[in-house]
């Protein structure tokens, strides 16, 4: 069996389930059995650059790590990742900022970690690399000589041609994902996207799953990431999960309760979910007094002012809804900026009558998942689902929604929280189903098996 080397942005945590996504947890379980590395960046930024490596053994895995100097990290992370990409990829065109110090940043840091990284690459080793962060990083190691099977996973959503083209350096971009030999999207409708860019933009030919352009040929398919379903549904009966969840019922006193828990993003459809939220009420004398909505959203990139502004939006709007409608015994929106833990999560998961996952435009989306792995079989809640988000191809049995169309939102709402029982059972049973046969082992090891019988040609960048 090959050796694994994991590259992604962040590293870890491992050995925290309490911390630890269904991505890290599935990583390092990918690690554990195959032996290898986690490689990526320390999470520090320092000074001055400095591409030491800081290496960990934990059992059969080591973390390698480097940190970032200020002005990489801004470069590269606040900037061309953050600025440019990610808004880019969820279709947001007018919050791009581009600008070639950015570009030139995220290209040395990806330099950097190739170079960091070469002297830890055996004979037999798999390169599996995560997300937007590292686009070119293939590329670089090829570059270097690297003539090891090299595959990428994208988390977020690959846009369109039209929009993608509005990148300076979309080309260059492009020809470098043709270094990998796998490209790995969340739904086939992201997959297509690229190879539209591919056949329209670039000139070049699909076959089958493969693309070939610039005298290179990838391998394109969709590997819809999953969670970890059973150890979900079982959190919600841990002491935490059920601490959480007795507690939140015993709060509610015979009240319902939607809930909403997303990073703060401006990709996640937060202000059109208040205002859904508000006309509900509006439209519905009846859930007045009687349903609240609970919005976890843990702050993200602060650095970034598009998320400071969002951070006072919201606030803004929970305060108006608030003042609007609340009884002294009665609030409507809980709006809450921190984490929890997982335990706890699924716990007020379960306790929650509907989940509602409006985002404007995301990759897969694990919430929705989680949400519904949690709920109790026999009273199950009901899940409100975006149909931008890449879990709506797979959780067809949802009720799917446009976070565009806010009175659309706000008639789903009074749908889920009407919904009878027999009814919720059977879209509850349906969407089981799929999030447990695909989930996180089935994505890993879908992936790996696609990405060990590559069979590389030897040559600088990609087979031929
Ligand atoms: P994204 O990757 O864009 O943040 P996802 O929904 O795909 O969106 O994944 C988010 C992950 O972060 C989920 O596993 C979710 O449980 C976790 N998460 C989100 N908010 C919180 C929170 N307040 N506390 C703990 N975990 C959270």
């Amino acid at each position: 069996m090959s050796r694994l080397i994991v590259v992604s942005n962040r590293v870890g945590p491992i050995g925290d389930a309490a911390r630890a996504g269904g991505l890290a947890v599935a990583l390092v379980e990918a690690l554990k059995s195959s032996g290898g590395i986690w490689f990526g960046w320390t999470g520090d930024v320092i000074e001055e650059a400095d591409t030491r490596l800081k290496l960990e053994s934990a059992g059969p895995l080591t973390l390698a790590t480097i940190d970032l100097s200020a002005d990489d990290f801004d470069a590269y992370y606040n900037g061309f990742a953050n600025r440019s990409l990610w808004p880019l990829f969820h279709f947001r065109t007018g919050l791009v900022q581009y600008d070639r110090d950015n570009f030139a940043g995220y290209s040395r840091v990806n330099a950097a970690f190739a170079k960091a990284l070469l002297p830890l690459v055996q004979q037999d080793d798999l390169i599996w690399v995560h997300d937007y962060h590292f686009l070119l990083f293939a590329e670089e190691l090829r570059k270097l000589g690297c003539t090891r099977p090299i595959g990428h996973f994208l988390h977020i959503p690959f846009p369109p041609r039209e929009l993608l083209t509005t990148l300076p350096n979309h080309e260059e971009l492009v020809k470098a994902l043709f270094a990998f030999d796998i490209l790995g999207f969340q739904t086939e409708h992201d997959r297509d996207r690229f190879f539209d860019y591919v056949r329209m933009e670039v000139g070049g030919s699909i076959l089958g799953d493969k693309a070939r352009c610039f005298n290179r040929t990838v391998t394109a398919r969709a590997f819809p990431i999953g969670i970890d379903a059973g150890t979900f549904a079982n959190f919600a009966s841990t002491d935490d999960g059920q601490k959480q969840f007795a507690s939140m019922r015993d709060m509610l006193r015979g009240r319902r309760q939607i809930i909403g828990v997303d990073r703060l993003d401006y990709t996640k459809g937060l202000p059109e979910r208040f205002n859904a939220f508000e006309r509900m009420l509006e439209d519905h004398e009846e859930h007045r007094g009687e349903v609240s909505l609970l919005q976890v959203a843990p702050p993200s990139r602060t650095d970034v002012s598009e998320y400071q502004d969002l951070r006072l939006e919201l606030e803004g709007m929970a305060g108006h809804i608030n003042g609007r409608f609340a009884e002294f015994n009665w609030t409507p929106i809980r709006y809450l900026n921190r984490s929890f833990a997982r335990q706890a999560l699924a716990g007020l998961y379960r306790a929650s009558h509907v989940g509602l996952v409006t985002p404007l435009r995301d990759g897969m989306n694990l919430v929705a998942k989680e949400y519904v792995a949690a709920q109790d079989p026999e009273d199950p809640g009901v899940l409100v689902l975006s149909r931008f988000a890449g879990a709506a191809k797979q959780l067809t049995d949802a009720v799917i929604v446009n976070p565009y169309d806010v009175q659309g939102m706000a008639d789903a709402m009074n749908v889920a929280l009407t919904m009878p029982l027999d009814e919720r059972k059977d879209r509850y049973t349906k969407l089981m189903k799929v999030i447990s046969e695909e989930d996180i082992g089935h994505w890993r090891t879908s992936y790996l098996e696609a990405l060990s019988s590559v069979e590389h040609a030897g040559v600088t960048g990609g087979s031929l």
